[in-house]
C-alpha cells in the first residue's frame, strides 16, 4: 500500500509518562505504516522543558501560529513532588496555560461514545461539546476578609481623573467576605468567535447561557457581546449551514441539556465549564474517552487527550508490569489533526484515514476488545481486556483492511 502523503507539517508536541509510551506505540502502528508523516517535533517532556528553561513550550505553540495544527501529548504539570523527581530547576507552568495563553483561544472538550457504554445520562446519544472561556471571573478574582463596622465600595478611577464609586455593603452587622471579578470585551469577544468557528466547523448548534436577569451588568454584557458577534459576523453562515445560535438562561440551559439528546457546542463562562465539563464527562462515562481541543480567534488547532499522564500506569510500566491504558482519546487527538491538516490542504486522502482511524478504533472496542477501564464499563457480551498494545495491534488491523478497501 502506498502511504498517505502530506503537504504541510503538523506540530508535534510529545509528552510524559504513559502517555509518552502510548506516542510511540500510536506512531508505530497506526500512523507511520499508513501516513508519510510531515510533522515538526518538538518534545515537551518535562526534562526537555527543564533543559530549555521551557523555552520549547514557548517554540512549540509559535510554530502552531505558524503550520496552524498541532497534536499534543499529555504533560505533567510540575508540583512540588515533581520538582525532587525531576530535579528541576522551577516549578514550571503548565505547558497547556503556556500555549492558551500565547494562542488565546478557547478549549472545547467532546467524548468518544461507544456503544456498549451507557451515558449516566441515558438520553445522550451524541456527544455534547463543552467550551469554557478561559479567562478571568473567579479565576482572577480579588478576595478580602471583611471585618464589622466596615464598608465596602466598588471603586473606578477613570481614564479623564473622575472617579465612580458604588456600595457593594455595609457590614455593620457582622463580619463578612468580598470578592472582586473582572472580565474583558475582547477576551469575551474572542471566544465568542472561537464558539462561533467551532459551530460551523462541526456543523452544529452552539448554545450559550448566563445568569443575566440576576447579573443585569456583568453577565449581560457576556449575551450582549455574543449577540453582537453573531449578528454581525456569522448569521449568514449559521442560516446557510442551516444551524442556529440559541442563547438562554443558565438554569434553563441546565435542565434543556439534561432532556436532551447531545450533538450541540455549549459555550460555558469560565466556572460554568469548569464544573460543567466534569459533570458532562463523568456523565459520558470516562475521562480516558474525551478528547479536547484548542481554538484560537485565528483558526490555529491543537488536538490533545483531555486526560492526563496516567502517572499510576508508568509506574506499573517502569517496573516491567503489562499495563492497560486506554489509548482512545490520544488517537483521536492525531485523527482531528490529520483531518484539520486534510481540510486546510485539501488533502482528501488524508481526511479519509483521519475518518478510518477513528472508525477502526470505536468498531474495535465495540467488537469487544477494550482496555481495562473500559472494560468495567462496558455491557457488551463477551467484552475481552487487553493490555495497551495489543488493544493498538487490533486496531491497526482494522484500519489496514478499511484503507485497502
Ligand atoms: P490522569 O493522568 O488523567 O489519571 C488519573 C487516573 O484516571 C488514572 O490513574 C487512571 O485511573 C485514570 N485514567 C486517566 N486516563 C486514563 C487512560 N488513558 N487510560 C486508563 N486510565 C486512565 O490524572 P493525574 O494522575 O491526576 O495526573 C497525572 C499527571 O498528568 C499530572 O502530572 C498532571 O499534571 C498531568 N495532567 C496533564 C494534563 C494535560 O497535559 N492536558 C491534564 C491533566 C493532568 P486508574 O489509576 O484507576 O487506572
Ligand atoms: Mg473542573
Amino acid at each position: 500500500m502506498e502511504k498517505i502523503k502530506m503537504t504541510t507539517p503538523l506540530v508535534e508536541m510529545d509528552g510524559d509518562e504513559m502517555t509518552r509510551i502510548l506516542w510511540k506505540m500510536i506512531k508505530d502502528n497506526l500512523i507511520l505504516p499508513f501516513v508519510d508523516l510531515k510533522s515538526e517535533y518538538y518534545d515537551l517532556g518535562l526534562e526537555k522543558r527543564n533543559e530549555t528553561n521551557d523555552q520549547v513550550t514557548v517554540d512549540s505553540a509559535n510554530a502552531t501560529k505558524k503550520y496552524g495544527v498541532a497534536v499534543k501529548c499529555a504533560t505533567i504539570t510540575p508540583n512540588a513532588q515533581r520538582m525532587t523527581e525531576y530535579n528541576l530547576k522551577e516549578m514550571w507552568k503548565s505547558p497547556n496555560g503556556t500555549i492558551r495563553a500565547i494562542l488565546d483561544g478557547t478549549v472545547f472538550r467532546t467524548p468518544i461514545i461507544v456503544k456498549g457504554i451507557t451515558p449516566y445520562i441515558p438520553t445522550w446519544t451524541k456527544p455534547i461539546t463543552i467550551a469554557r472561556h478561559a479567562y478571568g471571573d473567579v479565576y482572577k478574582n480579588v478576595e478580602m476578609n471583611v471585618e464589622k463596622g466596615s464598608k465596602c465600595y466598588l471603586y473606578k478611577e477613570n481614564a479623564d481623573g473622575t472617579t465612580s464609586k458604588e456600595l457593594v455593603y455595609d457590614f455593620s452587622d457582622s463580619d463578612g467576605i468580598i470578592q472582586g471579578l473582572h472580565n474583558k470585551d475582547n477576551s469575551i469577544r474572542s471566544f465568542a468567535r472561537c464558539c462561533f468557528n467551532y459551530a460551523i466547523d462541526m456543523r452544529q448548534d452552539l448554545w450559550f447561557a448566563t445568569k443575566d436577569t440576576i447579573s443585569k451588568k456583568y453577565d449581560h454584557h457576556f449575551k450582549d457581546i455574543f449577540n453582537e458577534v453573531f449578528e454581525s459576523e456569522y448569521k449568514a453562515k449559521f442560516d446557510e449551514l442551516g444551524i442556529e445560535y440559541f442563547y438562554t438562561l443558565i438554569d434553563d440551559a441546565v435542565a434543556r441539556v439534561v432532556r436532551s439528546e447531545g450533538g450541540y457546542i455549549w459555550a460555558c463562562k469560565n466556572y460554568d465549564g469548569d464544573v460543567m465539563s466534569d459533570m458532562v464527562a463523568t456523565a459520558y462515562g470516562s475521562l480516558a474517552m474525551m478528547t479536547s481541543v484548542l481554538v484560537s480567534p485565528e483558526g490555529y488547532y491543537e488536538y490533545e487527550a483531555a486526560h492526563g499522564t496516567v502517572q499510576r500506569h508508568y509506574y506499573k510500566h517502569l517496573k516491567g508490569e503489562e499495563t492497560s491504558t486506554n489509548s482512545v482519546a490520544t488517537i483521536f487527538a492525531w485523527s482531528g489533526a490529520f483531518r484539520k491538516r486534510g481540510e486546510m490542504d485539501n488533502l482528501p486522502d488524508l481526511i479519509n484515514y483521519a475518518d478510518m482511524l477513528e472508525k477502526a478504533t470505536i468498531d474495535t472496542i465495540e467488537s469487544g476488545i477494550m482496555t481495562g477501564d473500559l472494560y468495567l464499563l462496558s455491557t457488551l457480551d463477551g467484552k475481552k481486556k487487553v493490555n495497551s498494545e495489543d488493544f493498538l495491534k487490533s486496531v491497526a488491523e482494522k484500519l489496514t483492511s478499511y484503507l485497502n478497501k
